[in-house]
């Protein structure tokens, strides 16, 4: 079987790789020296558009539209700027086996890869409710949303049961957004998830309450408090209705899971050290094994500010960390060395007419300022978070380019407070004024 050798492979071809391959071209790379291995048959482009304008019934997002770096302003790369660059993409190739020691990846059709300096950006996938053994949930038309094919399914499915029924499993923002996008594709849509209110690991009860009341509004049902734990199947295997365990059961043309991902880090396993299921790096992507770096959402990294490792699965810390690596691989080639990453976690995301970002850390107290109140013509309301009298969070629904970029900024100084009340009153106008 063919062996090839290079210089640099990137292990994975989604954001982390794409904007790892534009800081290549940026820092300088010779034809050949590159390769980015992908089992994604398309070149890198901006995932988040998946659960959003990909899902549009009208004017949707196809590529080469959304290929990298458009989603940060930047320039996108087609698969020509990878040839001209001389970077090769070696795509619809899965990796099955990694051999860190003699630097060489095989794929599953028997091709062996070697390589000096590997970057593995594999990314997550998601958590199937197969894996829990849930009955009946491997029925036809339950869908789970990471890849474009996933996306193209969804897509053929939307059109085959047009005015549909659909039931969105979960609620993180997968799930928000999902019920948004087939709410507005005129599905009849219901969401399940078994927490007290959406989004649990970042909204707090206030912030929620919005969200939930404006779905509602929309017409989405709301079902809090229990699980799916089985599916009933037609006689064609295609999904017909969702069992809750409080014992309803809901009718379903369409089933949407979004309950989570996985860090993607099996091919590694015992060959570089882990840590909060993530593979463990320094400030600079160095993982524990000499010439291996990760990024992206399967990097555990030291997360400066609050001086503790994390591993963060949001699209701006991909694209952060790939640059931050390959910077890392092209200083230290030259004797030289990079600035430590100092990462501000940031996360956003889009549904309907809504629009938020978070910056910051979630912990503390909480206060909710501005108007949330779901039926305004244009509602815009936020949330800090304090901790030890500092702000350290900021949560922004509706904001302005200059407004988020306020927020960011006191998420970023931690600027101490005078009274919880005193902020609450101040609202917006205490980031503005940072
Ligand atoms: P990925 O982009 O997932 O890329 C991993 C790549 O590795 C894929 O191409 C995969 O096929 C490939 N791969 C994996 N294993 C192998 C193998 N063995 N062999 C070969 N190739 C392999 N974040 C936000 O902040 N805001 C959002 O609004 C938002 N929306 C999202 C919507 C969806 C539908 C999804 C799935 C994610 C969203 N995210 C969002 C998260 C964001 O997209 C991810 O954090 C980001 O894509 C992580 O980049 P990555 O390069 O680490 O992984």
């Amino acid at each position: 079987m063919a062996e090839k050798s290079f210089k640099y492979v990137i292990l994975g071809g989604g954001v982390a790789a794409g904007y790892a391959a534009r800081e290549f071209g940026k820092q300088g790379v010779q034809p050949g020296e590159l390769a980015i291995i992908s089992k994604e048959a398309v070149a890198p482009y901006e995932r988040p558009a998946l659960s959003k304008a990909y899902l549009f019934p009208e004017g949707a997002a196809r590529l080469p539209g959304f290929h990298v770096c458009v989603g940060s302003g930047g320039e996108r790369l087609l698969p020509e700027w990878y040839k001209e660059k001389g970077i090769e993409l070696i795509l619809s190739t899965e990796i099955v086996k990694a051999d860190l020691p003699a630097k060489t990846l095989v794929s599953a059709a028997g091709e062996t890869f070697k390589y000096q300096i590997l970057i593995i950006a594999t990314g997550s996938t998601v958590i199937r409710l197969t894996d829990f053994g849930v009955q009946g949930a491997d029925a036809k038309n339950i869908f789970y949303l990471r890849e474009i094919d996933d996306a193209d399914k969804l897509v053929e499915a939307i059109k085959a049961k047009k005015n549909g029924k659909a039931v969105i499993v979960g609620g993180g923002y997968i799930g928000l957004e999902l019920g948004a996008i087939m709410s507005i594709n005129n599905f009849d849509v219901s969401m399940v998830f078994p927490e007290p209110w959406c989004m649990p690991r970042l909204f707090t009860s206030d912030i929620a309450a919005f969200y939930e009341d404006y779905y509602t509004n929309k017409g989405i049902k709301i079902i809090k408090g229990t699980v799916a734990v089985g599916f009933t199947a037609d006689s064609n295997g295609e999904v017909k209705e969702v069992k809750l365990k409080d014992g309803r059961v809901l009718e379903a043309d369409i089933v949407v899971v979004g309950v989570g991902g996985r860090p993607l880090t099996t091919l590694f396993k015992g060959q570089v050290e882990e840590e909060k299921g993530g593979i463990k790096t320094d400030a600079f992507f160095k993982t524990s094994v000499p010439n291996v770096y990760a990024v992206g959402d399967l990097a555990t990294f030291p997360l400066k500010l609050y001086n503790e490792l994390r591993r963060v699965e949001h699209v701006d810390h991909a694209r952060k960390s790939a640059e931050q690596a390959v910077k890392a691989i092209k200083a230290s080639e030259e004797g030289k060395s990079v600035d430590e990453y100092d990462y501000l976690p940031y996360f956003y995301s889009r549904s309907f007419d809504l629009s938020w970002q978070f910056y910051g850390d979630n912990v503390g107290d909480t206060v909710i300022f501005g108007d949330n109140n779901p039926k305004s013509a244009k509602a815009k309301f936020g949330s800090y978070w304090i901790k030890e009298g500092k702000v350290i969070g900021a949560f922004l629904e509706g904001g302005s380019a200059e407004e988020n970029q306020a927020i960011a900024k006191v998420a970023k100084l931690q600027p101490s407070i005078q009274s919880l009340d005193a902020l609450k009153s101040e609202g917006l106008s205490f980031a503005s004024k940072i």
